[in-house]
């Protein structure tokens, strides 16, 4: 074995193949020589995959990135990365080469990158396949925040639903629903009502886990999904959120503008489908605010009759 170990090191550092893998933080934990010439990473740094992508933006070099802010596509792509067991894209590098790039991730979060160079395979036909990636994105992204949006959350919900096992929690869904955001509109205007909401998305983005998936469902509603997560710790999760929301000042000229969030969440279950989870998160965040908002609430069966 360690022979076969050496002899894998030997040709994974002599390949022009990209090799690489990322942790379920996305911080990196092996990395061949290519990979590293290519995003300027030093031998035996790990860095984390957006302190990669951030420094490498800023020196201009590594991916080209064609957003105006990074910030906000940092959010755009954290909320999606990873997500998907196997994926496939073109990306370019600001050395003008052309990477097809597989992710591959396991369950637990691990992800397995490798990235080959096609510069020189029909240029002729990039623009099309680039414009369908980007159209691709565009259909899972929600337009103002760039997170995930209500269609990718259900595609990984019915993922956690084929990959539950028995004597083990399948996870939780949570709908979560800003308190008040019609007042906060009244008062401040609706450009600040979306820098909250903006603000909201980048807020909770960084407190995701990659085996979970955030996104936006419309308005200021917002689904959170946490595979093999019991019900207790779900809310745990849910209740550090709150508190950090609570302390939030979203606008530095504004420190007396404060918000908080409600949450409904429900457990899943054999049979469920996003509907159905939809549908129970829905009534336990009903409760919610019922019960006077800035909280969270389990789903229990007699919600439903309060919220009919
Ligand atoms: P509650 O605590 O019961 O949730 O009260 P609320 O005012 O938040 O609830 P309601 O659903 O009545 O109002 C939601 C408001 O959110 C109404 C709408 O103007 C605002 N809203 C929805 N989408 C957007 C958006 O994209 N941008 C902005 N600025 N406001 C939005
Ligand atoms: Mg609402
Ligand atoms: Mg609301």
């Amino acid at each position: 074995m360690n022979d076969l170990l050496k002899r894998l090191a030997g040709l994974t550092g002599s390949t022009p193949v990209l090799v690489a893998a990322y942790d379920g933080f996305d911080r990196l934990r092996y990395a061949n020589a290519a990979f590293r010439s290519a995003f300027f990473i030093d031998e035996r740094e790990e860095p984390l995959w957006s302190e990669i992508m951030r420094r490498n933006f800023s020196a201009r070099r590594g991916t080209v990135i064609r957003a105006p802010d990074f910030e906000e596509w940092l959010v755009g792509t954290q909320s999606r990365r990873g997500k998907l067991g196997f994926r496939a894209f073109e990306t370019d590098l600001h050395d003008g080469r052309w990477l097809w790039m597989t992710e591959t991730v396991e369950a637990d979060g691990w992800m397995l990158c490798i990235a080959s160079d096609v510069t020189s395979l029909r240029p002729d036909e990039r623009t099309v396949r680039q414009d369908r990636d980007f159209a691709i994105k565009a259909s899972f992204t929600d337009e103002l925040t760039g997170i995930a949006n209500r269609r990718f959350v259900s595609g990984r919900i019915e993922e956690m639903m084929e990959a539950a096992e028995p004597g083990r929690p399948a996870g939780c869904v949570a709908l979560i629903d800003l308190d008040h955001f019609k007042v906060i509109n009244d008062r401040f205007g609706h450009a600040t009502g979306d820098a909250i909401l903006k603000d909201f998305a980048r807020r909770i983005q960084t407190q995701v886990r990659r085996t979970d998936c955030f996104g936006r469902f419309g308005g200021e509603e917002f689904v959170l999904v946490l595979p093999h997560t019991g019900l207790e710790q779900g809310v745990l999760i849910l209740e550090r959120m709150a508190s950090l929301i609570r302390m939030t000042r979203p606008l530095p000229d504004r420190p007396d503008l404060a918000y908080t969030f409600s949450a409904g969440v429900t457990a899943a279950e054999a049979g469920d489908s996003p509907a159905s989870l939809f549908a129970r998160a829905d009534a336990a965040l009903y409760a919610a605010k019922l019960a006077g908002r800035d909280r969270i609430r389990i789903w229990r069966s007699d919600d439903t009759q309060i919220a009919s």
